[in-house]
Parts: structure tokens; sequence; C-alpha cells
């Protein structure tokens, strides 16, 4: 679906003389070439932690009715899909498919922009990024150093390496920002699987950064213009939105959406970050369809605040790239409702697993697994036009590192 033509694509496309014996090419301002007139200056992916199409159909039923409005990132320009298949896995893991967008090729589940056997590995793109200048960020709502941020911010051959991958953080590729759970990766005295422990926490403020743990202290240092922040906000992931209660001191992920940007643009106009709805895969995991709604509803609350930020300027129209994506399904997750009429209210619907083993209590369990369907990807921006197709998740990299040159 492609709902939004800029007036100038629009009037390219009036002028455009399509020869007759070949079919038009689907109208998009990047495929006019507006690419190649507005150079990037700002990549914002954000990643959709387990969400297959079908909980996209749940939350926009739960948020704005059967009939009503697109979810924010339903609205993006183009749409397309990936193939997410892992170097030796028919179904991959969030390490292996964070890895084959950041890094572009193929990895093992459990690495994570690293081959166990050796074999060199390409810059990640927030590597890429700061080669160019920009400044660079990861958001999530899981641990900062879980799978999906890690492949763009460490090299390491497993995902449990947390420490190792804090270490990292700070010692080696020291993102501007960073938000989001995993205290305790930071702070562990025993060895990860990689030998690593230590205090990266007091690392890490020794050497520049401003340390905030809770929403309040996120907003300071924002206001007190901080150039360089770690927000740790949980020992472990942050707290699933279906059960944090009004007194929670923790931050939505909007609000360290809107944290990480306002930073990162005061920084430089230039910047690179990964936002990561990391729950929703958990909510499936568990079989629970509230939180998994409530985990969409709040990864998408988020794309409302880049689509905002984004839309206040021309500039940042013309010169930001957003990739909206997941990563792997979990759970084979489908809409289940009655098809006889006049049964059950019109939007009425259940929430039905393949994996189907229920849990014996909503959260308790982890019962469901990933699965190996094709995940979605909603983009717009200079580049974008390459994602609004069928492509490999590995492609997301060469769109990418295209526009950082
Ligand atoms: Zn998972």
């Amino acid at each position: 679906m492609r709902t939004k033509i800029s007036a100038a694509a629009t009037a390219i496309l009036a002028l455009a003389v399509m020869p007759a014996s070949r079919a038009p090419i689907p109208a998009s301002g990047s495929q006019l070439g507006l690419a190649n007139n507005h150079e990037v200056k700002r990549v914002i992916i954000m990643v959709a932690d387990g969400m297959g199409l079908a909980d996209v159909t749940a939350a926009r039923i739960k948020k704005n009715g059967i009939g009503g409005p697109l979810l924010h990132f339903e609205t993006l320009e183009e749409i397309g899909y990936q193939r997410s298949y892992s170097e030796k896995n028919t179904v991959t893991d969030s390490a292996a498919a964070a890895s084959a967008w950041a890094c572009g090729e193929k990895f093992i589940n459990d690495e994570i922009c690293q081959h166990g056997d050796g074999r060199p590995h390409n810059l990640s793109l927030l590597e890429l990024a700061q080669v160019e200048g920009w400044a660079t960020g990861l958001v999530t709502t899981q641990t900062v150093t879980n799978a999906t941020p890690a492949a763009f911010g460490a090299h390491v051959v497993n995902r449990d390496c947390e420490a190792e991958v804090a270490r990292q953080y700070v010692e080696v590729t020291r993102p501007d920002v960073l938000l989001g759970g995993g205290r305790t990766a930071f702070t562990q005295t025993s060895p990860d699987p990689c030998g690593m422990s230590g205090n990266f926490l007091n690392e890490a403020t020794g050497s520049g950064y401003t340390y905030v743990a809770n929403a309040s202290d996120l907003n300071a240092a924002v206001a007190a213009q901080t150039r360089r922040l770690l927000g740790l906000f949980r020992g472990a992931y942050m707290t699933p939105e279906v059960i944090r209660p009004p007194s929670s001191v923790e931050p939505h992920l909007s609000q360290m959406t809107a944290a990480a940007i306002t930073t990162l643009d005061r920084i430089n106009d230039q910047f690179f970050v990964m936002i990561e709805g990391g729950l929703i895969d958990l909510a499936n995991h568990v079989e629970w369809l509230d939180a998994q709604v409530a985990e969409v509803s709040a990864f998408d609350d988020a794309v409302g605040v880049v689509l905002g930020w984004i839309g206040a300027s021309e500039e940042r129209k013309q010169h930001t790239l957003l990739i909206v994506l997941a990563d792997h399904e979990t759970g084979g997750f489908a809409v289940m409702g009655t098809e006889t009429a006049g049964i059950e209210p019109l939007g009425t619907f259940s929430g039905g697993w393949t994996f189907l083993m229920p849990p014996p209590a909503p959260g308790t369990t982890v019962v469901a697994r990933h699965t190996g369907t094709d995940t979605m990807i909603w983009s717009q921006g200079p580049g974008s036009a390459a994602l609004g197709r069928a492509i490999d998740n590995t492609d997301v990299y060469q769109v990418v590192r295209a526009v950082l040159r």
C-alpha cells in the first residue's frame, strides 16, 4: 500500500512518459529518483520482536476498533516482507535475525554478528554510521544487551554473553544513547559464557555517560542537554505494559524513543538509532493475548512519536529513512472467531497459537516457540522503495548501507 506520495513525486509522475509496451512501475518517491536527490541524514530502525501480521490485526482491533484507523506503522509508504531463515535453521532466533540486518549475512542462531568458526564479519550498520561521523543509539524494552540491540553494537558468538556486550558498548562501540532494561549485565560479578564480568556501569559513568534509572531522571537528563546517555531502568527486561502499575518509575517505549531522538538530534543532525519493542516476543512465548496487544500498542505509540518528529519538518521528511520491521513470528499466532453471523458481536475474537499447550496461568510458562513465517517490513523515506517487496532479511543491510555512504 502506498498512501502518501509527496507532491514532488506526484508532479514527476504526471510528467513521466511511460513506454507503451511496459507496465507502469509502482509509484513512490524513491523509485522515481528522489532518493538520489536527497541524501539520507538519519536512519531509524524500529523492531517489533516476535510480531507476526496477526499480532497487527489483534492490536488494531483492540486499539482502534475492527473498522477503525490503521496503526501508525501501517501508514508508512512502502510495505514488503522478508525471509527470515538463519544460516542453519528454517526458524531463526532474534540473534541471527538481527545480525542479518545489522551485518548483512546469515548467522547461526545465538550468534551476534560474529561467526563461531572465526570467519570475518562486516561492521554493523551502527558501526558504519559511526564511520560516517553520525551519532548512534540503541533503545529497547528488553535488556539493552539483549540479542537485537547487541547485533548493532557488539560482536559475540553467544547471545548470552551479555556482560561482554555491555563491555563492548562501554569500551568499544560507545553508542551515544543506550536505553532499556539490563542493569544486571552491567554490574554482574559472576562470569557470563564468554568469561566476562565487571562493573561497566561505573566504567560508563567514569568515561562520560550520564546514567539514569527512572523516567523522571531520564527527562531531567534530556532537559539538561546530556550528550551521552545510559538509561538502565530495571535489572532484567523492563516490566511488561500489561502488569506495569500506574506508580511505575519506568519510562514507556514512546518516552525512551522521544528522549533518544531529542538527544541524538542535538548531538548531530545525522544519526542512526535502533528502537525495539522487545516484549511482544515474550508475550507470544507465554501465549498471553492482553500482554501481546499491550506491547504492540506501546510499540505503535513509539512509532507515532517518530512519525510526529519526522512530520514536523520538510527537511526531516526528505532526509530520514524509517524502517519498521519484525525479526520473526512467535508462536504461530492467529486471530480466531466464529464465521456464523450473529453469534458474537463484530470485532470479537480470541487468540490462538500453533503451539497449542496453554500455560497453566497467563504469563507463567514459556510454551510457544518462534516460527519460520516471513515477516513484515514497513518503511518510508529515501531508499525505502527497495524494501517494499519480497526480500531477504540480509537485504535490509544492503539497503541501509547504500544510503549511509
Ligand atoms: Zn523469542
